[in-house]
């Protein structure tokens, strides 16, 4: 599309799952409204799916102007081809300046293929937006963080980009969207790869992109025996808990509580940092945290320059202390 066929509207895909709307895709609302606001135009929300008028009903009362419901059968499980075909009918009906989507899994899958589709472009991991008299800027970074880039799609329409998880808060205040529920199929011959089943792994159900609360552990720990106290911590402050990829390739804990570039990117309130160097693979994932404590037993560790409160100490001693206070003020 040229940009001058486009509307000042802005669409934002809102991934679900199990029937509830993803904070990233919420999140997501937010840099819509500055995209949007620029030139007076309308935030509207594509939810997919099968039975998820709970979650357009939430969706709708979150920011979005208009939220767009397609509620089918052949959507009940995702699949790129599919989704990416429904999402370019919306797209090509309304006719949107940008589309913008969670940077979640399904938002990473996506936005590419739209891209494609349309013969637009598409950024991704976008942690900031800029507007310059006409110009608009997604911000990304580069070498684990240790550089800005400000991108710019000037020809073509619309803009793609997934936004960081935590990047933006979620909208604030309540809102009254219009619910509209479209009927649209998914073209023929487009999906190519077909999913007969799904298996579930079976691991633990780690949430760490959701987590209020995270406290991780690095190599500092020593031994998985001495990782069992960041659990404990955790499991006293009711979070999650996290890891670098050192602690992980020791084996004390499982991969999918990774954080950093090629782990998960987390925004709790408070994120708890225990022998953990501060390495920038590290720092680009934890960022978007309100509050960070770092206990380290080396004071020129990086992780100080991020924290908000430091610790410098021996972890094995420090997050005993911890735990003990807090069960003191938990047990009343
Ligand atoms: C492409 C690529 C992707 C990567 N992705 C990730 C990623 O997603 N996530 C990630 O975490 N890393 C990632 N890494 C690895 C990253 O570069 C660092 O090696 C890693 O983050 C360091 O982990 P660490 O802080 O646990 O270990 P170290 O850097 O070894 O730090 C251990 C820290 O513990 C402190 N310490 C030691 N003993 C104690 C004690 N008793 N009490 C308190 N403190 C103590 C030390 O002073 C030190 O600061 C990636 C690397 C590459 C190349």
């Amino acid at each position: 599309m040229r940009k001058e066929d486009t509307t000042n509207n802005i669409l934002v895909y809102v991934e679900t799952v199990d029937g509830a709307p993803v904070k990233a895709g919420l999140e997501a609302l937010t840099p819509a409204h500055i995209l949007s606001e620029k030139n007076g135009g309308e935030v509207i929300a594509a939810v997919l799916g099968k039975d998820i008028s709970e979650a357009a009903k939430r969706i709708a009362a979150s920011g979005a102007d208009r939220v767009i419901t397609v509620d089918s059968e052949e959507l009940a499980v995702y699949n790129l081809d599919a989704y990416a075909d429904i999402l370019r009918q919306i797209i090509e009906k309304e006719k949107v300046d940008a589309v913008l989507l969670g940077g979640t899994v399904d938002g990473k899958d996506l936005a590419p293929k739209l891209a494609a589709v349309l013969e637009t472009a598409a950024v991704s991991d976008v942690a900031d937006i800029k507007i310059e008299g006409e110009k608009t800027f997604f911000v990304t970074t580069e070498y684990s963080g240790a550089i800005y880039c400000d991108v710019s799609i000037d020809d073509v329409r619309p803009q793609i980009a997934t936004i960081r998880s935590g990047a933006f808060k979620k909208p604030e205040g309540a809102s009254d969207g219009k619910l509209e529920n479209e009927s649209l199929k998914v073209s023929d011959d487009v999906v190519k790869a077909k999913v007969k089943d799904t298996v579930k792994e079976i691991t633990e159900a780690v949430n760490l992109e959701d987590a209020e609360i995270i406290v991780s552990g690095g190599r500092g720990m020593g031994s998985k025996e001495n990782f069992g106290l960041v659990e404990q911590l955790a499991k006293i402050l009711g979070g999650e808990v996290g890891a670098t990829r050192p602690a992980i390739e020791e084996g004390w804990i499982a991969k999918n509580h990774q954080v950093g570039q090629s782990g998960k990117i987390v925004s709790p309130k408070l994120y708890i940092a225990a022998g953990i160097s501060g390495a920038t693979q590290h720092l680009s994932g934890i960022t978007g945290s309100d509050y960070i404590v770092a206990i380290n037993k080396d004071e020129d560790a990086p992780i100080f320059s991020v924290a908000n409160v430091g610790i410098v100490g021996d972890a094995m001693k420090v997050l005993p202390v911890m735990i003990d206070e807090i069960k003191k003020i938990r047990e009343g």
